[in-house]
């Protein structure tokens, strides 16, 4: 089983478990990995959800391309509900209404800000699960709920650079022979989500915000990370403004090794680095994605601007100081390994 500090909790190993259908395998937040469900023996053949994972061994990356964008919402109701320009929303509602997709998967708030994977199929729906909740949760195991409980032939996947990562290893040994479930041509959409690191809400929400600060979680609207600072709302007022140095020790150790700021396994990448308020960045990376974002423009759910040289610039810096952090950490980690061992 992969190591506790490794794991980036994506739950693709749940989703392309060969016994999922029996439960064996899920995601385990407190144990920080995924458990065998207990008294149970896995097939001495199997391992499938082995080769699944992102982290034992990383997926390759495919060219293509990198155009980015500013882009604003032209609906209210969405724009009010969402961070920034709520891109990531109107890119799900244009692929809903027009088609592409039949439903998205996302990530929904459960109650006082747990996350709870979710499959959307109608703009309420996309409205529950929009904004950042900078907590874990294993979106993959969205795939199976779409496909085998909600009968889905074609879906939109929302997640952070490792479960885009995670998506990408599905799809490449889903050609192969460790992929009981073939899941992955069922996925036409991925949007992934720009992440500097995501918290142990035991840590962050229940310890440092309800603890530390006082602040009841259920009245918060809404959380969001700008530059350097945590920023916690209710509505329009500011309940607490925080440097993400202050939160550091609660991000996840699984965050610590990782490398990729943007989601590069992704047909379009949203983030709020480099764009003005109420405004999100964008990069399309493959033909797909350039497709569904001029339906998008065409049909007048978001208007977008390129972004600016010095706000590429400001991305890029961050992919590379965020890659360099990750191979850092794991350096440190196998120097740390090779002295317990002398
Ligand atoms: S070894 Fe096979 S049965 Fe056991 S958890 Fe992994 S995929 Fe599931
Ligand atoms: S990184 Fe993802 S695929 Fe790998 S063990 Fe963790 S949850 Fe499973
Ligand atoms: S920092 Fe990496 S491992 Fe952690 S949530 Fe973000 S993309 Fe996943």
């Amino acid at each position: 089983m992969i190591e506790k500090g490794k794991c980036a909790l994506c739950g693709g190993c749940v989703a392309t478990c060969r016994l999922l259908d029996y439960g064996y395998l899920s995601v385990d937040f407190s144990e920080e990995r995924p458990v065998i469900r207990e008294g149970q023996q896995c097939p001495p053949d199997c391992g499938y959800c082995y080769y699944q994972c992102p982290r034992v061994e990383k997926p390759e990356l495919r060219a293509g391309r990198e155009e980015m964008y500013e882009v604003a919402s032209t609906d209210e109701e969405i724009r009010k509900a969402c961070q920034d320009g709520g891109a990531v929303t109107l890119l799900l509602a244009y692929a809903l209404d027009d088609a592409i997709v039949e439903g998205c998967i996302t990530v929904a708030d459960k109650g006082e800000w747990k996350p709870e994977v979710q499959v959307a199929m109608n703009k309420a729906g996309l409205i529950k699960g929009a904004g950042s909740k900078y907590t874990p949760a294993a979106t993959l195991t969205g795939i199976a709920d779409a496909i085998l409980r909600d009968n889905l032939w074609s879906a939109a996947l929302v997640g952070t650079p490792c479960q885009m990562s995670s998506y990408e290893k599905m799809f490449v040994v889903g050609r192969d022979t460790h992929n009981a479930h073939n899941f992955s041509s069922h996925i036409k959409l991925r949007i992934g989500l720009f992440c500097m690191g995501c918290y142990s809400y035991e840590k962050l929400m229940k310890g440092h915000l309800e603890q530390e600060h006082g602040i009841d979680i259920s009245e918060i609207t809404k959380l969001q990370i700008s530059g350097d600072v945590l920023h916690v709302y209710t509505g329009e007022k500011e309940l607490l403004s925080t440097g993400i140095g202050d939160i550091e020790d609660y991000k996840r150790d699984g965050c610590k090794v990782c490398e990729d700021f943007t989601g590069v396994f992704s047909d379009i990448s949203v983030g709020n680095v480099s764009s003005p308020a109420g405004k999100s960045s964008v990069i399309i990376r493959t033909d797909f994605g350039r497709e569904v974002f001029e339906g998008a423009l065409e049909h007048g759910y978001i208007e977008a601007t390129p972004i600016a040289k010095s706000g590429a610039d400001l991305i890029h810096r961050l992919m590379k100081e965020k890659k360099e952090a990750g191979i850092a950490e794991k350096e440190r980690r196998k120097k740390r390994l090779m002295e317990q061992l002398k």
